[in-house]
């Protein structure tokens, strides 16, 4: 990881669903065989570090707190190790889900982008290059000084590297595109007015607010 990103374009995000056991039990949904893959395009992206809005009148929207991969280089088809090498950064993302309009798509057997793709769905930090286990790192959410998710990438179904593996032999990643590792237990609605502190590790602490 060369922590040299600043330059990368934003590209698009691809995320994991049920990618923690905790959180799959939480929801009443199975494990998964496979990871279940879902997109959001760039018009998610939102600044972590600034106060960001929920969409109003559309239900409840959960916070789902998860690591960030930027990749740095073209994945096709790649392995693990050229999955590693292509990582360039680190960072923590809200995975934004109005999870009512959720459950009524996946009860008609309907795509999932108006819950999870909305604009602004995907609050994001800066990242940082990091050097350390992918997967033992502490992810950590506060919402108005309670501690709601306390999880860490250790208990993932699909590590991050097989995860990236995984993704490429579908969609080929390129320079600037992100990838959400999935959520731990503890999802639960945002309202505005809501501060939150939200912890990866070591690397990254971020205060925020949901503003009205
Ligand atoms: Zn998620």
């Amino acid at each position: 990881m060369n922590g040299d990103f600043s330059s990368l374009p934003v590209g698009k995000i691809v995320c994991v669903g049920r990618n923690y056991a905790d959180h799959a039990k939480e929801l009443n949904n199975a494990i998964p065989a496979e990871p279940i893959l879902f997109m959001k395009a760039p018009n998610a992206l939102v600044s972590l570090e600034e106060p960001f809005a929920v969409p109003m009148g559309r239900g409840s929207c959960h916070f789902e707190t998860e690591l960030a991969i930027l990749v740095g280089e073209r994945l096709t088809s790649a392995s693990v190790s050229e999955a590693k090498k292509a990582i360039v950064g680190i960072g923590i993302a809200l995975d934004l889900t109005l999870r009512d309009v959720q459950d009524k798509l996946k009860g008609m057997g309907l795509p999932w982008e108006k819950a999870k793709a909305f604009d602004g769905s995907c609050p994001l930090s800066e990242f940082v290059s990091y050097s350390g286990d992918l997967q033992n790192i502490d992810l950590k959410l506060e919402r108005n000084g309670r501690v709601v998710q306390d999880g860490n990438t250790r208990d993932m179904i699909f590590p991050t590297l097989e995860l990236l593996s995984e993704i490429s032999e579908h969609f080929t990643l390129v320079p600037g595109d992100v990838v959400l590792t999935g959520t731990p237990a503890g999802v639960g609605p945002l309202s505005p007015g809501d501060t939150l502190t939200v912890l990866l590790g070591d690397a990254l602490k971020v205060n925020t607010s949901v503003i009205y």
